[in-house]
């Protein structure tokens, strides 16, 4: 294969497939009087979480559903942000709560994810959706993100049984997920992070390399397989006013890998697809009840 020969893995086509299956579903909610609605619940201002609301935003409007923004300042009493979780818990016409991480410092984590009501954890925050990671049994929602590299890999027609793939990155809802979701995938997993020793050498091993880390562009040729695939999870400041992966695509391209997720245009999209998609799941199982 000709260094040229990578496949640029974009989130696009995936998302449109995602959304061409839940039209027929949203479009059947409407119908019946039921508009499924979203429920972000924002701290402070930080510019990376107001960029990832205005495409949440963007996307349910362009599919007919409802996304309300509750805005907290960053230095609010935590008993607020708990009133807000608890009666956005008991608001039948809300569907799914997100609330940004990372929290202000003064925020107890634990707190918030007690208060998240499981039938609306739509990105898997709190202790049931978690569970569910480990137990498939369990009907929580899954992390969005690690379902959408899985979703992508299957998308591409990747071969993951079999196949061994290195995560970077063992954060719960990112890294440490999404090794669960692939050994389910029947891949074998490595995972690294920031104390793995010779983390190049491990990684250039890998069939399917995965870097969830959020280090600008880190992951250069010295860390693939010629033939491998690279899919970047990581959202980082380019120092331009832009965003960039955790990989350094150029470099991995030269290095003759077989395929890498772009940043923008990768793993991001196909996440906010997924999220509706939990939205959408979530308010069909409300009428059930
Ligand atoms: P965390 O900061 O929670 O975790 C980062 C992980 O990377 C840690 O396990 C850390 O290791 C590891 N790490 C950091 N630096 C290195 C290094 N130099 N070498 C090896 N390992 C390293 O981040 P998240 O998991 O929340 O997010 C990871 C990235 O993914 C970020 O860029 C984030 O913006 C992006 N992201 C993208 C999403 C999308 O939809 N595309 C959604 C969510 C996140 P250790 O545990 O040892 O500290």
């Amino acid at each position: 294969m000709s260094t040229n020969d990578a496949i640029r893995l974009k989130g696009k086509p995936v998302v449109e497939a995602l959304e061409a299956a839940l039209q027929p579903r949203i479009d059947r909610l409407l119908a019946d009087g039921v508009t499924p609605k979203l429920a972000i619940v924002r701290m402070g201002e930080r510019p990376d979480d107001i960029a990832y609301e205005r495409s949440i935003v963007k996307k349910c409007d362009t599919l007919r559903i409802a996304a309300d923004v509750h805005e907290l300042p960053a230095d609010a009493p935590e008993s607020d942000l708990i009133y807000l979780l608890e009666l956005l818990a008991r608001d039948a016409a809300v569907h799914g709560i997100l609330p940004f991480r990372p929290l202000p410092p003064h925020i107890s984590l634990k707190r918030v994810k007690e208060s998240i009501k499981p039938s609306k954890d739509v990105d898997c925050v709190g202790p049931y959706s978690s569970a569910s990671i480990y137990d498939r049994s369990l009907a929580g929602f899954l992390p969005c993100t690690a379902e959408a590299v899985v979703a992508l890999l299957r998308h591409y027609a990747v071969p993951l049984e079999g196949a061994h793939v290195v995560v970077i990155g063992r954060s719960m809802v990112v890294g440490r997920a999404l090794a669960l979701l692939l050994l389910d995938a029947h891949c074998t997993v490595t995972i690294c992070h920031s104390k793995t020793r010779n983390i190049r050498e491990v990684a250039s091993e890998a069939d399917i390399l995965i870097s969830a880390i959020g280090q600008a562009r880190m992951v250069d040729g010295g860390y693939v397989k010629q033939g491998s695939f690279v899919i970047d999870v990581g959202i980082n400041d380019d120092g331009c006013g832009g965003i960039c992966g955790d990989v350094d695509e150029a470099s991995v391209m030269r290095q003759g890998v077989a395929g890498v997720t772009p940043v923008p245009g990768g793993v991001g999209g196909v996440t906010t697809a997924l999220l509706v998609r939990n939205v959408i799941e979530a308010c069909e199982k409300s009428q059930k009840n």
